[in-house]
């Protein structure tokens, strides 16, 4: 992968990565020590990142996984948004911390977000390891943000194109733009 030519500049390193993670897993310890989180990660994106955070916290947290699929092209959501893997815990009285990779519009979160507070948890919260500045189009709060970037389209630490980079240590500049 060192040699691909499409792969831009870093954008966040991994040792920054690594650095904010432990930062983001202190707060969230401290601001859940009287209620265990249950933490839900969105499939595939997060993984990586929800794999770090949730060594990061130090309580006695659960987790749980969805996969959601946009009705749009592969990177312009409509806002609807297709439930493909739900989860299997459920959240009836619950604190639950949604684990994202990057809220671009905030199209495909705010949808997620509606739809999880039907199921009455007795809280819901957010955290992403990316936003892109500037870009949302959908109105609501994400509590625990891991680096705000420029709107450029990014790759690795579990973000993809068509299922590769995935696995870059890095966040990286993906040189071909936004995929169609
Ligand atoms: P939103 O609904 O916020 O516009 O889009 C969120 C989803 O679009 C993310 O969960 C991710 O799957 C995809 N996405 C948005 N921006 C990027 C990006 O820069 N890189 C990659 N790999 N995916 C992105």
């Amino acid at each position: 992968m060192a040699n691909d030519p499409l792969l831009g500049p870093v954008v966040v390193s991994a040792d920054e990565i690594a650095a904010r993670v432990v930062e983001l897993g202190a707060e969230i310890s401290k601001d859940y020590a009287e209620r265990p989180p249950l933490l839900v990660g969105v499939l595939k994106g997060a993984f990586v990142f929800l794999a770090d955070l949730a060594r990061a916290i130090s309580l006695p947290a659960e987790l749980d996984f969805m996969a959601v699929a946009s009705y749009g092209t592969a990177t312009k959501t409509s806002g609807v948004v297709r439930i493909v893997k739900d989860l299997d815990i459920d959240l009836t009285g619950r604190h639950v911390i949604v684990i994202e990779d990057i809220v671009d519009s905030g199209l495909t979160l705010s949808y997620l977000r509606k739809s999880l507070l039907a199921r009455g948890p007795e809280s819901l919260s957010i955290c992403t390891l990316l936003k892109k500045t500037g870009q949302q189009r959908a109105d609501f709060d994400v509590e625990y943000v891991g680096f705000e970037i420029d709107p450029e389209f990014v790759i690795g630490y579990g973000l993809d194109v068509a299922e590769r980079y995935r696995n870059l240590p890095d966040l990286r500049v993906y040189l071909a733009g936004e995929p169609e």
